[in-house]
């Protein structure tokens, strides 16, 4: 038998059957040695060609009666080591939630639900708060919820008790995966409507349709209705979102409409994970929305999947296993023969670049659905002005007038922290940290440095560490100075911060959130997590801060992922019956990217920047891997991967860049370099089977090196 074992090594591991086991069927888990340890791996292939049984050593135990995962799905996972040139024990234990991975049988998650009996509807006498309330959140959910779910909102087992004690509620464990929402109310316009015509007429095929629509413009509503189709005959849907927009405003209007929808994502216990991801696999679950690592969740009969905001970096995994769940998305419908639907406001230059050569099919949706107007964009030029802690008076007089009005502003930031320097006025000294290539970020509350890469922290200096002298100062405007700055500007409004800091906590975040949903006059001051999917129908100002981080960089896809966000920024503007306006303050109004950006809109500057990556022949023109490497010692990160890149030296059909300082050349006082390997998809493909097979399992002690095929950014 041939196991996929969970270690960094890119192969599988003969094992032999021991007489009185049963031959384990192809995609089983079983328990096998490995050194001194015992570990679980997945059977994925009769033996590895001829080999002496007498030799191997015998597995421990088998733990499936069967395969535990669909063909499908099993497939794409090898098909997904091979891609991504990583190793395939890893690869499955990526795609598998921590339960499952330790061995323990899928059946143990069977969920157990909850569902409001006809009792309930008859008698409306008073009940106890909190078994109101559980009633409430079940009835919201269409009767049924699992008692995961409930336990999830907060239910002690006793209010439950207490319910099913006065038989207004019943334990359920057959299959539900019923449908209970409400239907559809609104009308779609000609241009959802043909979009949908598109996507459903023929359900049963393989197709990538990118629909590609103006923030607003109604994309969701086209998912809902196109998975409304697909459950029609029993099938399941799959939403993958980006990790920040699983608010749970999305997650309610999905509710609302389904009843039998879950949610997968890293928030999740352990053992909730395994729940959602069996109840998917048995059928019980008939819409799953989630993030990233939902693309490897199985399904009976999985019959459309969209991805919402394709273009958004967190579908690719940064680190170990460096899948991007897009990509996975688009292999696992075509090996399904079922629709894919890719929606963004912005989409990503490789998807457009697919829907140019005929791969996808392009749908536009060019209107803001209902009576929203698409938001009239300003460019503040900065030079010469002096500023109030990174605000134009100009920027300042419109906050003002729009919140006099009674309207909200959503002030963009790139930065979180108070100041993104601090620098001596006398001698010129900046704070930076000690371990990485990279200036100290001033925080205000709780006062220090803290370096972002890494996690240092120190305490404020008050006097110049290398000149002795008084005069230090922040310089530059985080998120927290920016708020501290508007409460100064407008007291009595509420400012409401978003950012990594505040989103730690859960509950803040939700609190804040709420907050602007009742439209009360407002100001938003965050960074990009206010980009992206939110719904702000009272904010009629957007204000970016700062376009100018993201025009130099030396990253060739940082015009891009600026572009994107700033659209994706401007697009919470003017959202419902109230017009918006997009200011935007830069050092650079002639920057060619910002001003094709503002006069031509995201669609004109995806053609230029299509045409300089063309020009260039940069991805998606040609295929790129990433190959980089860190360690104590530059010299140790340059000898491995020169040593991993020699083969490779001299092809006509690659080129090679490198070994190079990655960006940022120090972090956490590791030594980072890249090289970068450019060349049409097989060439690379073959390429880097080469320079693995080359460097076998050669180890480089301290160092530590990964591959990154198709990288997000070069950072
Ligand atoms: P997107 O996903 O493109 O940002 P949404 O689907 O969230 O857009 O739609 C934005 C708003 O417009 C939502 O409040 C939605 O209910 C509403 N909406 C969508 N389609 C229509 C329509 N055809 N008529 C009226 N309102 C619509
Ligand atoms: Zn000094
Ligand atoms: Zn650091």
């Amino acid at each position: 038998m041939c196991v996929a074992v969970p270690v960094p090594l890119r192969r599988t591991f003969d094992y032999s059957v021991p007489t009185g086991i049963t031959m384990p069927a192809i995609g089983a888990r079983v328990r096998v040695p490995f050194g001194p340890r015992t570990l679980i791996g997945i059977v994925v292939d009769g033996p590895n060609g001829p080999v002496e049984m007498a030799k191997l050593r015998p597995l421990t135990e088998v733990l499936d009666a069967g395969p535990l995962l669909p063909d499908e799905l099993f497939e794409l996972l090898q098909w997904a080591a091979g891609y991504y040139h990583h190793p395939i024990g890893e690869v499955f234990d990526a795609a598998l939630p921590g339960q499952i991975r330790r061995g323990e049988p899928p059946a143990r998650f069977e969920p157990v639900y909850w569902r409001v009996t006809d009792t309930v509807a008859t008698t409306a006498k008073r009940r106890a708060p909190r078994q109101q309330a559980a009633l409430e959140l079940l009835q919201s959910r269409g009767g049924t919820a699992s008692a995961a779910a409930l336990a999830d909102a907060g239910f002690e087992r006793r209010v439950l008790r207490a319910l099913l004690d006065k038989g207004f509620i019943e334990q359920v464990r057959a299959p539900i995966g019923v449908l209970t929402g409400e239907p559809a109310t609104i009308v779609l316009n000609a241009e959802q409507q043909r979009a949908c015509d598109e996507i459903c007429e023929d359900l049963v095929r393989f197709k990538c349709v990118l629909l590609d629509g103006v923030t607003g413009s109604g994309k969701t509503e086209v998912y809902l209705r196109c998975i409304e189709a697909a459950l029609r005959d029993g099938g399941q849907a799959l939403v993958l979102i980006p990790e920040i927009g699983l608010t749970p405003q999305t997650l309610a209007r999905f509710v609302a409409r389904f009843g039998a929808v879950e949610a997968y994502h890293s928030g999740l216990s352990e053992g909730r994970r395994a729940e959602v991801w069996q109840a998917c696999r048995t059928g019980r679950t008939r819409v799953l929305i989630g993030t990233r690592s939902a693309i490897f969740v199985p399904f009976q009969k999985l019959a459309l999947v969209t991805v919402d905001e394709e273009h958004d970096g967190s579908f690719k995994q940064q680190d170990g296993f460096r899948y991007s769940a897009r990509d996975l998305a688009v292999k696992r419908c075509q090996q399904l023969s079922i629709p894919l639907v890719l929606g963004s406001a912005t989409p990503s230059l490789e998807s457009l670049r697919n829907a140019g050569l005929g791969r996808y099919r392009h749908l536009p949706l060019t209107r803001r659905a209902g009576i929203a107007q698409v938001p009239k964009t300003r460019v503040i030029d900065l030079r010469g002005q002096r500023l109030r802690d990174g605000l134009s008076d100009e920027l300042i007089h419109a906050i003002r007038e729009q919140i006099s009005r009674g309207n909200q502003v959503l002030v963009y930031i790139n930065r979180r922290g108070f100041s993104p320097a601090y620098l001596c006025a006398g001698c010129g000294w900046n704070a930076e940290c000690p371990h990485c290539d990279s200036r100290a970020t001033l925080h205000q509350r709780p006062p220090g440095l803290r370096c972002h890469h890494c996690g240092w922290q120190a305490p404020l200096p008050q006097t110049c560490p290398a000149c002795g002298r008084a005069e230090l100062l922040p310089v530059g405007t985080g998120t927290q100075r920016g708020e501290t700055a508007i409460r100064e500007l407008l007291p009595g409004i509420d400012v409401l911060r978003i950012d990594r800091d505040v989103s730690r906590s859960a509950v803040r975040l939700e609190a804040q959130l709420e907050r602007i949903q009742t439209g009360a006059p407002a100001v938003l001051v965050g960074t990009q997590m206010l980009a992206k999917g939110h719904h702000f129908p009272a904010v009629t100002l957007v204000a970016v801060v700062n376009a100018d981080a993201g025009l130099f960089s030396a990253d060739f896809k940082a015009p891009e992922h600026t572009a994107q966000l700033i659209v994706q920024v401007a697009g919470r503007a003017g959202r419902a019956e109230r017009p918006g306006e997009v200011w935007i303050q830069t050092y650079n109004p002639d920057n060619p990217l910002l001003t094709t950006l503002v006069e031509k809109g995201y669609p004109g500057f995806a053609r230029t920047e299509l045409a300089a990556r063309e020009q260039a022949a940069l991805p998606p023109f040609r295929a790129m891997a990433l190959i980089r490497a860190e360690g104590a010692s530059v010299d140790a990160a340059h000898q491995c991967l020169s040593e991993l890149m020699a083969p490779l030296r001299g092809r006509s059909d690659l080129e090679l860049w490198g070994p190079v300082p990655a960006p940022m050349a120090r972090r956490a006082d590791r030594h980072r370099l890249q090289s970068v390997l450019i060349g049409d998809r097989g060439a690379l493909h073959r390429g880097l089977a080469t320079a693995l097979s080359s460097i076998a399992d050669r180890r480089y002690t301290g160092v530590r090196w990964s591959i990154d095929v198709d990288p997000y950014d070069m950072i």
